[in-house]
């Protein structure tokens, strides 16, 4: 199933004590945006890439996507405050097409297999998302005290991408923006409107790249992909 890819990357890099956009950090000679655009110019369902940066780091992006002979990418659209700004900005300007996919540019090691999934499923009944299952057990706690061990089997820990059908996701984004809704993904804005969202199980290789202990754990799967290449 042939999709468009909106990638989030106006973030900062707070929660990665970094002093610059966290995106552009390196995993070994390659800014950690690079590695997520790579995925999608390889996979040939992939008809478009846009892109939401910050105004002050467009042309240095844009650079690095040209560096890094990126053809796909369509468009840029400047980012907002908040993640849900960014990916609406995108969204505002994306041509007409069948299914979306909304992927954090923070999520470099996302599976080809999984995208392809969740673009046949988002055609089929208009919205699925990539998650994998708990493994720890969860529980509720208020003032130190647990008040309520969660049933684990149905838990999920929720990721991207997330696919959707054009007009659900245009409806969606539009809906939550009049009503001031902000949600933590783009499923929230979907599930809002009473549609059905389907989980694909994805991977726990599929980690967004948020603190400094995950560009360790980046490196070891970038370590341990070339191992196998190699073999
Ligand atoms: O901050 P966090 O890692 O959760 O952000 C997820 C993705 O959304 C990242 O790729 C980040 O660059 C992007 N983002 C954005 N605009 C914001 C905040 C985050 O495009 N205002």
């Amino acid at each position: 199933m042939k999709y468009t890819v909106v990638l989030p990357a106006a973030g900062s890099g707070k929660r990665m004590k970094a002093d610059k956009n966290k995106l552009l950090l390196e995993l070994f000679d390659k800014p950690i945006f690079i590695y997520t655009l790579e995925v999608f110019q390889r996979d040939l369902n992939c008809e478009a890439i846009w892109l939401a940066v910050k105004e002050e780091e467009r042309e240095l992006m844009e650079d690095f996507v040209k560096e890094y002979g990126i053809t796909k990418v369509a468009g840029f659209a400047v980012g907002g405050a908040e993640r849900q700004d960014s990916v609406r900005a995108c969204l505002e300007m994306i041509p007409e097409c069948d299914v979306v996919l909304v992927h954090d540019a923070a999520r470099p090691f996302i599976d080809a297999k999984v995208i392809s999934r969740l673009a046949e499923e988002a055609s089929e009944s208009g919205a699925a998302i990539a998650g994998v299952r708990v493994k720890d057990t969860i529980k509720k706690a208020e003032s130190g005290f647990i008040t309520e061990t969660v049933e684990r089997e149905k838990l999920w820990i929720i990721q991207t991408p997330q696919a959707f059908r054009y007009a659900l996701i245009k409806e969606a984004a539009a809906e939550a923006f009049e009503a001031g809704f902000l949600g933590t993904d783009e499923a929230m804005l979907v599930e809002r409107l009473g549609h059905p969202v389907k989980i694909v199980e994805s991977n726990y290789e599929n980690v967004k790249m948020t603190t400094p202990d995950d560009l360790i754990y980046g490196k070891a799967i970038l370590e341990s992909r070339r191992q196998e290449e190699q073999q």
